[in-house]
Parts: C-alpha cells; structure tokens; sequence
C-alpha cells in the first residue's frame, strides 16, 4: 500500500500587527518558530517574547541559579537577531510547570498588558509526532496560553489584574502552537530560514550543555522546515496548528 503524501499547509493569516510568543524555556522558539518572527518583523510587525521559565534546570553540569542568568541573556540575544526587543521571563519553575489556574492568571496578565492580535506557543499535543514524547512543560504552557488568551477578554476572570489597572483584551484572534504533529497551517521561512539558524546558534552554553556531539543547529532546522516546505511547495516552511477564538478567522 502506498504512503499517503502529507497534506499541504494552508497560510497562515498575516494581516495583524501585533504578536505574543508565550514558551515554556528558552530555546522553545528557536526551534522552528524564530525565522518566522525574523519574517514578520521584518514586515513591520511587533512581536514580543514571553518565558515561562528562564531554563534554569537545562544545563546538567551548570546550577539553577548560574544557568538562568546564562539562559536569559542568550534568550535576549537570540530574540534581537530575529528583530525581537522585548523579553519577559516570568520565572516560574522550570521543569515542574503545571497546568492549571495559576498558570492560566500569569498568562493571561501578560496577554492583558501586551494585547497582540495572535498568541504563539509551541506544539502542545503528547507528542512530536510518531514516538517521540512531548515535555510536560510545553504541554502546560501551550495549554494554558490558549486558555489565557480567552481569559484576558473576561473582566471577571482574574478581576484582581482589572481592578489593580489592566483593561480586558479580547483582541485575541488565533493562537498558534508551532510543529504540531497537528498542523494544517504554515508560513514561508526560506528568505529568513539563516536568520533561525542565527538566532538557535545563540543558545551557545545551552546546546554545549545538551552533549549532543556534532550538533548542527542548521542541519536540525532544515528536516523540519524542509518537511514543512514541501507541504507548502517552497524551500524552506514553518508549520502551525491554529486555534482560532473569533467566528470566521
Ligand atoms: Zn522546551
């Protein structure tokens, strides 16, 4: 029996100005998602990065503390070789994030304060496809930011964040988990694909730290959006999973 072909990517929309990425570690965006900022910010558009943690228990030879003054600095390099200058670390525990309200209330705060049009995370399914298990941080982050993005518009939800002087934002129209195994959706990354390259390069201590030998942050970017690419009939794509919050988007 033959395989059947992965089905093409639709497009994602780009008529917004205004996008938050919301990750559980650093590196979280450098992986697959970061050539696609450096292409819609070089359309003008705002992007702002926020970590939930600062990847503090990533780097096995190097402790928590000393590794999340390293993470956070090379989390802000990398965002400025995309043509991101606003990072926030929430610096919730890394490692031990979980699902639920607290998570929900940090989230939707920042949504409330940032009010961007789309919410990036990334893939928050079980897995990355086949057998490869996803990370229970990812999966809490990715979960709760779709949440989030529909707590914002709520002034009864988190009414704390509304009385101490934040508005409600319902300006959410679709949150974005990259590299889902899930994704119907994808955005054209050949012309910006290096800068990706540049901006995971960044992570220097943390990818010294994984001793994966040979590790080449290029050749790793190239099989996914490669595969992504050929969804898209172009070089190089970057895939999403679309949740949209709006009727008709
Ligand atoms: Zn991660």
């Amino acid at each position: 029996m033959a395989l059947q072909p992965p089905s093409p990517l639709d497009p994602v929309i780009e008529d917004w100005q205004r996008a938050l990425c919301v990750v559980a570690h650093p590196d979280d965006l450098e992986f697959g998602i970061a050539a696609a900022v450096a292409r819609w910010t070089g359309q003008g558009k705002q992007v702002v990065y926020c970590m939930v943690t600062s990847g503090e228990a990533g780097i096995d030879g190097m402790p928590p503390e000393q590794t999340r003054e390293v993470r956070e600095a090379e989390e802000i390099e990398s965002a400025r070789v995309v043509g991101v200058d606003e990072v926030e670390f929430l610096r919730l525990p890394d490692g031990i994030l979980e699902y639920g309200v607290p998570l929900r209330r940090a989230i939707a705060s920042v949504v409330r304060r940032h009010r961007p049009e789309i919410v990036i995370t990334n893939n928050f399914r079980e897995s990355w496809g086949g057998e490869s298990l996803n990370q229970p941080d990812h999966i809490a982050t990715g979960r709760a930011a779709v949440d989030a993005a529909r707590d914002a518009a709520n002034r009864w939800v988190f009414h704390d964040q509304i009385k101490a002087g934040l508005q409600p934002w319902d300006g959410v129209r679709q949150v974005w988990a990259g590299a889902s195994p899930r994704a119907q959706h994808g955005v054209d990354i050949t012309d910006t694909f290096d800068t990706g390259v540049a901006s995971l390069s960044a992570h220097r201590a943390y990818i010294a730290g994984l001793g994966w030998p040979g590790f080449d942050p290029a050749e790793f970017l190239e099989g996914m959006s490669r595969a992504a690419g050929s969804r898209m009939g172009i070089a190089h794509g970057a895939a999403f999973e679309v949740f949209s919050l709006r009727w008709g988007d």
